[in-house]
């Protein structure tokens, strides 16, 4: 059963966006305690699992963190977008090796999925990379960072979805969560959002074709973009505390 409904996506989204009026609304603090996942269920009318799977993703971008191996605590409100920024840079530019491997990685499986997805073409799942499109010109258009690393990692995973193949599904969602920090700090940089809206959309539209190797050409370019922007944004970084320490 590798194609799940088109209206799931948006639903996760909504609750997302949910979660994160109700941290902004009930007043919480970084440091306080995130109300308990049946509590939540409850108050946002939609089932555990897809609280949990909000949970995870903003606990991946860095507003929630679990403490002492237990409770989920409010980490950095989602209004305050210095912190999060500085979080997400900083997280980055920790990570840089690791950000490389999995980059290194993505080459080959992100080139392999596109081609194959090209070759299949399952049509719910095109639906959906279609609309995980429209979500990041709109988070472009809104400004709204975390909306266009939801609208990124959901395009990447319908790449997936558009093979009918389930293990590579999981691979994507495996290495796409892990760098979600990254996605958002990319995502903050100044020419990013439009260059990677413009870098989707030809990777789709190859696809969509049926052009299995355009579609290998155009995921490959996207990967090389995002590898010469995350060097820039890390030496620009290392340059930045370089200078606030003084010489
Ligand atoms: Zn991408």
């Amino acid at each position: 059963m590798p194609i799940e409904p088109v209206r799931r996506q948006p639903l996760k989204e909504q609750t997302k966006r949910r979660l994160l009026e109700l941290i902004e609304k009930g007043d919480l603090r970084p440091g306080d305690p995130l109300p308990s996942e049946r509590v939540l269920s409850e108050r946002l009318g939609v089932s555990r699992g897809t609280v949990r799977s909000a949970v995870q993703f903003l606990q991946a971008l860095g507003v929630l963190e679990v403490r002492h191996g237990a409770s989920t605590v409010i980490a950095r409100r989602h209004d305050d977008r210095d912190a999060l920024q500085a979080e997400w840079r900083n997280w980055t530019a920790r990570n840089v090796g690791r950000v490389r491997e999995l980059l290194e990685v993505r080459r080959g499986l992100d080139a392999f999925a596109a081609e194959l997805a090209s070759q299949r073409r399952l049509p719910a799942a095109m639906q959906e990379m279609a609309a995980a499109v429209r979500q990041m010109h709109a988070a472009m258009r809104d400004n709204d960072a975390t909306a266009a690393v939801h609208a990124d990692v959901l395009f990447h995973r319908t790449i997936g979805e558009a093979t009918g193949n389930l293990a590579l599904v999981e691979l994507i969602d495996l290495i796409g969560n892990e760098v979600m920090r990254e996605r958002a700090a990319l995502w903050t940089t100044p020419d990013r959002p439009k260059l990677s809206l413009d870098e989707h959309t030809a990777i789709y539209q190859a696809i969509a074709d049926g052009d299995a190797r355009r579609a290998r050409a155009a995921a490959l370019a996207h990967l090389e973009s995002v590898e010469r922007d995350i060097a820039t944004m890390t030496e620009e970084q290392a340059a930045g505390t370089e200078a606030t320490r003084g010489s």
